[in-house]
């Protein structure tokens, strides 16, 4: 008797286990795919995770359907990661390999599937059941796994389906994303043949009585010199008026070679790539450093300041990773994942860049896998988002984390709720890989492990090119308000400095954070809100209760209209975004040429990338937007940033309010001045003293540093205790209300102190249940494992509950 333990792809905490015979036992491996029937008709594809010959105590086993892979596809340092995820971020191991495997790799009895059209089909031949299929879909459109089965009239159909994915003959129906659909621009060079000096003069000389080709050829030559390599077919019709004509007959006569190509690929025949840059003085010596410390240390932490020139260092320390066949993952946060980066990287590493992201299409997720799984070269530098974590690596080296301070790693919804940044270190860890940090606002965690020895610390204070950092400074809301010398939400100082860098043919960023949130009260005399007498943070308007409340400690207050700080009745929950600033602008300036950028405005396909490369080109003089304008955006020509409000970023209700705004606010300010010129800041706050502030315009990161880690130390938040937030809800409200009730004091008899709420969050119902949590600050020395078991026992418990079977109940480790 032969058995078989696999994960599913489902959020159920336990083993499940299969019989398969003797020949199957012997094939199969920790890593390989199999179908497995689930229930009463569902089918699942599962992981195997162990094979063994103990039968389980209480059940029947059931045989697996079929065996779905030659070799296994994940391999067992994942199992291992996915493992230590479920286990710290408590949910199933299954909830992390659904998060894990790109879609194509997870057929199961929801998968529809349609024809490949995009793609060209393989020559392998079909069998009589995969031709049975494709006939199928030319007459319907699109095929659910039950139709499958009953054209075929058997069970297993997973590896049918599966054979047809990699002969690409089909697709799969993927509803969850949009399709990204890359923008193909045309390439030219010269044909090989002509790439010798004298054949070029040759064929010139030739050319004698087709003057305009003559020309033609010519500019490419000198454009493709100057750019060593292809040229952009817009770029050459730029620079010789009517060239189209002659082109085309160049491109006819195979003089000229015509590709198309992905705007962020780089062509096949362009093998060879462009040097790295020197690196400056400076540059060099942190690159060394940062070597030297991992000779001793496996994590360091690179704290460089906006525009040092990170990138250049990182780019020296893949090449030399490269050198030696090993692996780099690249990762960063999804939104400053531009083709501004990527093709920065290519530029240096050619197509051994693969580039891994959530909008790219499910093959090319796959090619990405497949490659790392056979060490291609292709693949050997990974570039993405939170989720290349979770790809197979072989033999990895280095991870680089870039913006490591930034919370889009976190993943909120669904499980896993990890953190990408954490769970690359471990991935590191498991790999005995080296893993970089890098920042200019590092993370308060971060900087405490590096301080602390934990992790390496190098430190880059100087710009690239010894540019100056931004001369920052503030505006007092309050005193302009007073002397009436606000127009709208823009007061005489910053109008002024906008024209004058309109004048001065710069470009301007204006940063007003997102609107929309959760509305606080805020006095519009002294700009100062409501505290909370327990808890360092701002109380939260609730305009249904009329009442202020705080979210951490459940708090709360009747509203008043008079403000505690000044005594004024001015107290107004009244915010304001970034399209009232553009409307307020325009007609201020009615030549310039505004734009914005936040959510509304990015939610088209490419429309992210366009308003970046409409600002790059100059067409946009002035670039409104949301924290969307923080994220590594390298900007040329920003001479003034201004921000309309600082205030409303710092009374933020979270312990986090005072580190994030210090984070934006550097990293916007940031964008100023990043060559020659130094860059201009102007900060307008009704509450210029604050002391966030004051830091920000000194670029003082250990000042903040300092301050921020005693406020934590006293209230016992991060990273002076971990937090597990637990969520639960339900349709009822009194349901709701008495299962996290029982749930607080089974976490309090449990653990006697570190339970906050439960608290009825700012949103109280979403979807039409009401929700409602509960903290628990988890001591960082306490053995976590331990912790963890405990809270695991917890959940279990409650679950068992009859009153909350039908509560759901949300754990949430590190929710920040
Ligand atoms: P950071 O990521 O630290 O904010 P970047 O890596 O974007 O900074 O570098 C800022 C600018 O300086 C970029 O335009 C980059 O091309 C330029 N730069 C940095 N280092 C060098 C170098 N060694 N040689 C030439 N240009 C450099
Ligand atoms: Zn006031
Ligand atoms: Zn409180």
């Amino acid at each position: 008797m032969y058995f078989i333990d696999v994960i599913l792809p489902i959020p159920i905490k336990q083993a499940f286990t299969y019989s398969v015979n003797a020949h199957e036992a012997h094939f199969l491996k920790p890593g390989h795919r199999v179908a497995v029937p689930f229930g009463k008709s569902k089918i699942y594809t599962a992981i195997v995770y162990k094979v063994h010959q103990t039968p389980p105590q209480t059940y029947e086993t059931k045989e697996i359907d079929q065996i779905l892979d030659e070799y296994p596809l994940v391999t067992e340092t994942q199992l291992k990661h996915w493992q230590w995820i479920a286990d710290y971020y408590l949910c199933s191991i299954g909830e992390v390999m659904r998060a894990a495997l790109p879609g194509a790799f997870l057929l199961e009895s929801e998968t529809i599937i349609r024809l490949q059209t995009e793609r060209p089909a393989s020559e392998a031949a079909l069998s009589e059941q995969e031709e049975m299929i494709l006939e199928a879909l030319e007459n319907r459109q699109q095929l659910h796994l039950n139709d499958v089965r009953s054209i075929l009239d058997r069970k297993q159909v997973l590896g049918v389906i599966q054979a047809l994915l990699e002969k690409n003959r089909i697709a799969l129906v993927e509803t969850l994303y949009e399709q990204y659909i890359p923008k193909m621009v045309s390439y030219l060079q010269l044909a090989p043949q002509y790439k010798e000096e004298s054949a070029l003069t040759a064929l010139l000389d030739e050319m004698q009585r087709a003057p305009k080709q003559r020309e033609v050829l010519m500019q490419l030559f000198m454009l493709s010199a100057r750019q060593s390599g292809a040229v952009k077919r817009p770029e050459l019709l730029a620079e010789v008026a009517g060239a189209a004509a002659p082109l085309r007959s160049l491109i006819d006569k195979g003089i000229v070679l015509e590709e198309k190509r992905q705007t962020d690929r780089k062509a096949q025949w362009e093998s060879d790539t462009a040097d790295s840059k020197g690196l400056s003085e400076a540059q060099e010596r942190a690159y060394k450093q940062i070597r030297q410390q991992f000779t001793e240390k496996s994590v360091c932490l690179f704290h460089g300041v906006t525009s040092s020139g990170k990138t250049e260092v990182y780019v020296k320390l893949i090449e030399e990773q490269l050198a030696h066949g090993k692996q780099v993952l690249y990762m960063l946060p999804e939104i400053a994942l531009t083709t501004q980066l990527i093709s920065r990287l290519q530029e240096y590493f050619g197509d051994r860049v693969g580039v891994y992201h959530s909008r790219y299409s499910v093959h090319e997720r796959v090619e990405v896998w497949n490659q790392l799984l056979r060490q291609d070269q292709r693949a050997q530098l990974v570039v993405g988002a939170r989720s290349t974590v979770f790809l197979p690596f072989q033999d990895l080296g280095l991870v680089i984390v870039d913006e490591e301070h930034e919370h889009s790693f976190k993943q909120y919804n669904p499980a896993p709720r990890y953190h990408g940044r954490d769970a690359a270190v471990v991935l590191a860890s498991l790999c005995k890989a080296k893993v970089l940090l890098g920042s200019a606002t590092p993370a308060l965690e971060t900087y405490q492990n590096a301080v602390s020895g934990k992790y390496g610390l190098v430190s880059l204070k100087e710009r690239y090119g010894k540019v100056l950092l931004p001369d920052t400074q503030l505006v007092d809301l309050r005193d302009k308000n007073r002397k009436k010398r606000m127009q709208g939400h823009f007061s005489d100082s910053l109008l002024e400095a906008i024209q004058e860098t309109l004048a001065e043919k710069k470009q301007v960023i204006l940063f007003k954070n997102r609107r929309g949130f959760a509305p606080i009260m805020e006095c519009m005399t002294c700009g100062s809100a409501p505290q909370c007498p327990n808890c360092d943070v701002s109380l939260t308007f609730h305009k249904a209760k009329g009442q202020l409340r705080c979210h951490y400690c459940g708090y709360a207050s009747p509203l008043t209209k008079q403000c505690g700080a000044c005594g004024s009745m001015t107290l107004d929950p009244k915010g304001f975004g970034t399209e009232q600033i553009q409307t307020e602008l325009q007609e201020l300036l009615p030549e310039a040429r505004i734009a914005r950028m936040d959510q509304d405005t990015t939610r088209g396909k490419h429309a992210h990338a366009k308003l970046i490369h409409g600002f790059e080109q100059g067409d946009i003089d002035i670039l409104v937007g949301t924290q969307m304008l923080a994220k590594g955006l390298d900007f040329r020509a920003v001479g003034l940033v201004g921000v309309m409000q600082a205030d409303s970023l710092l009374n933020f209700p979270d312990f986090r309010a005072h580190e994030r705004s210090f984070q934006l606010l550097s990293q916007v300010a940031g964008r100023a001045g990043r060559t020659k010129d130094r860059g201009k800041v102007l900060i307008q706050a009704f509450n210029p003293e604050h002391l966030i502030l004051q830091q920000v315009t000194t670029h003082d990161y250990d000042g903040m540093f300092k301050d921020e880690m005693e406020q934590r130390r006293q209230y016992g938040y991060p990273p002076f205790n971990r937090l597990i937030r637990f969520t639960f809800k339900h349709r009822n409200f009194e349901t709701m209300q008495n299962g996290s009730r029982w749930f607080a004091k089974a976490l309090e008899a449990q653990f006697n102190e570190g339970v906050l709420g439960p608290e009825i969050p700012p949103v109280g119902r979403i979807r039409n249940e009401y929700l409602s949590h509960v903290l628990l600050k988890v001591p960082v020395n306490a053995g976590i494992k331990a912790y963890k078991g405990k809270v695991g026992m917890l959940v279990r418990n409650f679950e068992a509950q009859k009153p909350f079977a039908r509560i759901k109940l949300v754990v949430d480790v590190d929710p920040y």
